[in-house]
C-alpha cells in the first residue's frame, strides 16, 4: 500500500513539473492577444491532458472511504492548489459610508440564486450537530481544521467528510434548516439547488427517501412564507455515464413536485460532456430541465460540447469560454444563461485568480446573460449579498448594472412566470434605492 502511494506521488510530481514548465512557456506568449491566440489553446490542451492524468491518479484514493485517505497523499499541488486563495473578507477591506449603503442595499435587495450546492450549505456547527445526532465520534478541533482547507485536495476531503456525516434521510431536516437560514439571511426568494446523491447512495441511503424528505421540506417552506426551493439532481461526471443514467431512472420514478431537473457536475476533466448525451436526451424527453457545469476546470471546448452536444439550458461557471470568441457568439445567440460563481472561481484558481480579472465583466458587456451565484456558501464562507458587492467593488458594476444582473438571474430561473416575480422585485428595489439614496 505504502509503495503504491509512493509510486503515485512520484508520478504526480513528474506531472506537476511538466505542468509547471508548460505554464512557464505559455506565460512567455504575447499578452496582447491572450484569448484569440491558437497557441494558447494548444498549451491549454496539453495542460488539460496532464490534468486529466493527474485527476485519474488522485481519484484512485478519493473513491475510497474517507478513513483510508492517507494524510501523506494530500500533497501541496503546484498547479491548482497553490492557486487556491481566499478573497479578502469584506470586513478587512476599506468600507466607505457610500459602500455601507451599497452593502445594506444589496443585502435587502430581493434575489434569486440558481447555482448552489445543498451539501455546501452545511456550516461547521450543523456538521457537528449532525455528527452528535448520529453518534459519530466528533472532534471539534479536527472539524475546525477541515473547514480551513488550503488546497483542492483538502476541499475534497471536507466535502467527502460532510457527505459521510449524513446517515439518514432525516438528516436533511437539519441541512434544510441551514439552507433556509442562508437564503433568508440574503433575502433570496427563490433558489434552484443542486443535490448530488451518488456518494450518499453508496453510503447506503435510500434515494427515494431523500427525495421525499427534501420535496416535503421544500413545499412546507414555501407554504409557511419562506423561500421557494427547487432541486436539480447532480448526475455526476465523476462516476461515469452509466451511473448518471441509473440516477436519472431513479429521478424519473419519483413523484417530483420540487425536483425539476438534472445537472452535470463532478470532475469536469474526467467526464467529457458528450459522454452524457443520451442521459440528457432522455431527461429532456421526460420534461426535466437540464444544466451543466462547464468551463470551470476545462477549456472552452467543454462549454461548447455542453451547449451543442448536450443541449444544456444553462452553463455553470463558463470561466474558460472567454478564450474562444466564436463560442461567446454561440452563447449570446442562443441566449444561454451563465451561472457565474466569482469567489468560487478564485478559490479554485484555474482560470482566474483575482476578482478584477474575472471574465464576467466582458461577458456582461458583450450582452451575454450573466447571473450571480455562490456555488458553496458555507464551505467558502461567502454569501450572495457580498458576491454582488464584489461586482460593484472589483469589476466596476454600477448599481443599475447590478440590478440588471439580478433581473437576468430572475429570468434565468426555471419558473413558469419569472416576469411576475421581477415585477414585484422592481417595486421593492425602487423603494430600496430611495431609502439608501442610490
Ligand atoms: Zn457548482
Amino acid at each position: 500500500m505504502i509503495t503504491r502511494f509512493k509510486n503515485i506521488l512520484e508520478k504526480l510530481k513528474t506531472i506537476n513539473l511538466d505542468l509547471e514548465n508548460l505554464r512557464k512557456n505559455k506565460e512567455k506568449l504575447s499578452k496582447k492577444r491572450p484569448y484569440s491566440d491558437t497557441l494558447h489553446l494548444s498549451f491549454d490542451k496539453q495542460i488539460n491532458i496532464l490534468l486529466n492524468q493527474k485527476i485519474e491518479l488522485e481519484n484512485l484514493e478519493i473513491e475510497n472511504p474517507l478513513k483510508e485517505l492517507n494524510e501523506s497523499f494530500l500533497f501541496t499541488d503546484q498547479v491548482t492548489s497553490s492557486q487556491i486563495r481566499q478573497t479578502k473578507p469584506l470586513q478587512e477591506e476599506k468600507v466607505s459610508p457610500q459602500d455601507k449603503n451599497v452593502l445594506a442595499f444589496l443585502k435587502e435587495m430581493p434575489k434569486t440564486e440558481i447555482h448552489l450546492h445543498m451539501e455546501a450549505c452545511i456550516s461547521k456547527e450543523t456538521l457537528i450537530k449532525l455528527m452528535e445526532k448520529n453518534k459519530v465520534k466528533c472532534d471539534h478541533e479536527e472539524i475546525s481544521t477541515l473547514y480551513k482547507f488550503k488546497n483542492l485536495q483538502e476541499f475534497v476531503k471536507l466535502f467527502l467528510f460532510i457527505l459521510d456525516a449524513i446517515k439518514t434521510p432525516e438528516d436533511f431536516e437539519v441541512i434544510f434548516h441551514n439552507l433556509r437560514s442562508y437564503l433568508e439571511n440574503n433575502n433570496i426568494r427563490y433558489a434552484e439547488v443542486f443535490l448530488a446523491p451518488s456518494r450518499m447512495i453508496a453510503n447506503g441511503l435510500d434515494f427515494n427517501e431523500i427525495a421525499q424528505t427534501i420535496d416535503y421540506l421544500s413545499s412546507e417552506c414555501s407554504r409557511s412564507g419562506g423561500p421557494e426551493i427547487k432541486y436539480l439532481i447532480d448526475v455526476s461526471r465523476t462516476f461515469g455515464a452509466e451511473n448518471a443514467s441509473k440516477n436519472l431512472q431513479k429521478i424519473l420514478k419519483l413523484k417530483r413536485h420540487n425536483i425539476i431537473g438534472i445537472g452535470l457536475g463532478g470532475a469536469e476533466l474526467m467526464g467529457p460532456a458528450r459522454d452524457f448525451k443520451d442521459v440528457f436526451a432522455q431527461a429532456k424527453a421526460e420534461g426535466l430541465r437540464c444544466v451543466a457545469h462547464a468551463g470551470e476546470d476545462d477549456g472552452p471546448w467543454s462549454v461548447r460540447d455542453s451547449v451543442l452536444e448536450l443541449g444544456a439550458e444553462r452553463i455553470g461557471h463558463a470561466t474558460s469560454a472567454i478564450q474562444d470568441p466564436s463560442l461567446l457568439e454561440i452563447l449570446k445567440n442562443r441566449r444561454v444563461p451563465l451561472e457565474i460563481c466569482l469567489s468560487s472561481n478564485i478559490f479554485t484558481g484555474k482560470y482566474v485568480r483575482e476578482a478584477k480579472d474575472h471574465p464576467v465583466r466582458q461577458y456582461f458587456n458583450d450582452g451575454l446573460i450573466c447571473t450571480v451565484n455562490t456555488d458553496d456558501p458555507e464551505i467558502f464562507d461567502i454569501n450572495l449579498s457580498d458576491e454582488y458587492f464584489k461586482y460593484y467593488r472589483h469589476l466596476d458594476f454600477s448599481i443599475s448594472e447590478i440590478i440588471d444582473l439580478n433581473r437576468q438571474g430572475v429570468y434565468s430561473t426555471f419558473q413558469n412566470t419569472p416576469a411576475n416575480m421581477w415585477n414585484g422585485f422592481q417595486k421593492e428595489i425602487h423603494n430600496l434605492r430611495e431609502k439608501y439614496a442610490l
